[in-house]
């Protein structure tokens, strides 16, 4: 029988330690083992990520290169649109500029060039205003506040000057007659510059020069027949000739009337011919304006008696003298009374004035209670040969030239002639004459 070798307890302690160590070998082995396969998967993950990265740089660098391709290509287009726009502003026969919110330029198309002998370069950035002055048809420069440009930078919506001829002056201090259109640009709401269009019209001024020369002539040509037919009627009704029926009268007096209202309109012709030829005869002498007005009034007395009409006159005591022509103020008044008579219905109320005003100026003033005039047809009014819808209907005669040739007499004396009117309720017509003040003897 073998005996058992006692153990000691150092032994044992030692194979307990031996069997600890190799315990815990084992776990730290075990967990080598799964770190080595954790290690293992990052890598394959980090692999990926890796390959991915690579597509993904791939593909940006292609989505770079169709980027910058289309850029190219958009810039392209904008410029070819830029310079289609431009070469659109150069040809355009007009003139174009285009000022900022202070009116200095910040654009001119080659027309503005060659019309007004500046160069781009040489005018950016200065006042339109100073650069290119403006003068009216009697070479009056127009002062800074009046021009249309200073009208639409301040608010105004779109100015057309199409109806007052003015002058641009170039850059060698010569001058054409000119027709602009001013409108504003706006951005947010806000005016933050203007445009302005302007075309040289001495063409169209010359072609108009020859019209009225034409009408001229032939009205001048037209007097001479007229004249023997009033002559001529005029013997055979007075009985000179020997005596007429009464039918035969009748007819006669239908002649002559009608002969009389072409007289009239021929005169009216020519005054209207001499206005724009500047050819009217302007003599300026001290007038009794008073009595001037007086004397009209009692040229349609007939008038104002057959269509019971209510006048009522008020001339101021204190208007004095004033260095006028009396002739031409005459067709002034004659024209706005004779206006206000015709265009009341009968028993209706025509005023007329004259009042002193405290700028230097006398007032005219010659209201009625008639048709009025259309709103939408009041900018017409002084339009040559223009007669309102709301007249032409009734029997009223007339040429639509009394007012244009009423409203170029007065403001070549230096006033103004100007209206207020509602339909059907009746007209007011305003015209101011300046005061070259004459003493009264
Ligand atoms: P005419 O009276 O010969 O037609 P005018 O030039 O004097 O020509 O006037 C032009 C037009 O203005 C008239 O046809 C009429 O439509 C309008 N008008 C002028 N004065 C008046 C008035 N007092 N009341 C209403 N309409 C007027």
């Amino acid at each position: 029988m073998e005996i058992k070798k006692p153990i000691t307890s150092a032994a044992s302690k030692l194979v307990l330690r031996l069997k600890i160590l190799a315990k815990e070998k084992e776990i730290t082995r075990r967990k080598l083992v799964v770190t080595a396969r954790q290690l293992a998967v990052t890598a394959r993950e980090k692999e990926i990520t890796r390959r991915k990265l690579a597509v993904t740089a791939q593909e940006l660098r292609r989505l770079h290169a169709t980027l910058e391709k289309k850029v190219l290509r958009r810039t392209k287009d904008l410029e070819q649109i830029r310079s289609k726009n431009e070469a659109i502003l150069t040809s355009i026969g007009d003139g174009l500029v285009v000022v900022d919110k202070e009116g200095r330029i910040t654009y001119i198309n080659k027309s503005f060039e060659e019309m007004l002998g500046w160069k781009s370069q040489e005018i950016l950035g200065k006042s339109m205003v100073q650069v290119v002055p403006r003068e009216d048809q009697n070479g009056i420069g127009v002062l800074f506040k009046e021009r249309i440009l200073t009208q639409v930078l301040a608010g105004q919506k779109f100015v057309a000057d199409l109806t007052n001829p003015f002058y641009y002056i170039r850059k060698d201090k010569s001058r054409f007659p000119v027709s602009s259109i001013v409108a504003p640009v706006i951005l947010n709401k806000k005016v933050v510059g203007a445009v302005e269009v302007f075309r040289d019209i001495t063409k169209e001024k010359e072609i108009d020069k020859a019209k009225t020369e034409f009408v001229s002539l032939a009205s001048h040509q037209l007097r001479t027949p007229l004249s023997t037919v009033n002559w001529y009627s005029e013997m055979l009704l007075t009985g000179d000739v020997g005596e007429v029926t009464i039918d035969q009268k009748k007819y006669l007096e239908e002649i002559y009337n009608g002969n009389q209202r072409m007289v009239d309109l021929v005169n009216t012709l020519l005054d209207v011919s001499r206005i724009e030829l500047g050819t009217l005869v302007i003599e300026l002498k001290p007038t009794d304006i008073v009595k001037l007005a007086q004397n009209v009034i009692n040229e349609h007395k007939l008038q104002i008696i057959e269509k019971k009409i209510k006048l009522l006159p008020s001339f101021e005591d204190n208007i004095p003298l004033i260095k006028t022509d009396p002739k031409l103020l005459r067709m002034v008044i004659q024209n706005l009374l004779s206006n206000a008579i015709k265009y009341t219905p009968d028993g209706g109320r025509v005023s007329i004035s004259l009042a002193l005003e405290e700028e230097a100026n006398v007032v005219l003033t010659i209201a009625d209670t008639g048709y009025g005039i259309p709103k939408n047809q009041q900018n017409k009014i002084f339009t040559k040969l223009f007669r309102a819808d709301n007249v032409i209907g009734r029997d009223t005669e007339g040429t639509g030239l009394g007012l244009y040739i009423a409203k170029s007499i007065v403001e070549q004396a230096g006033g103004k002639l100007w209206f207020e009117s509602k339909e059907n309720q009746g007209s007011t017509f305003y015209a101011t004459l300046p005061l070259r003040k004459i003493k009264k003897h």
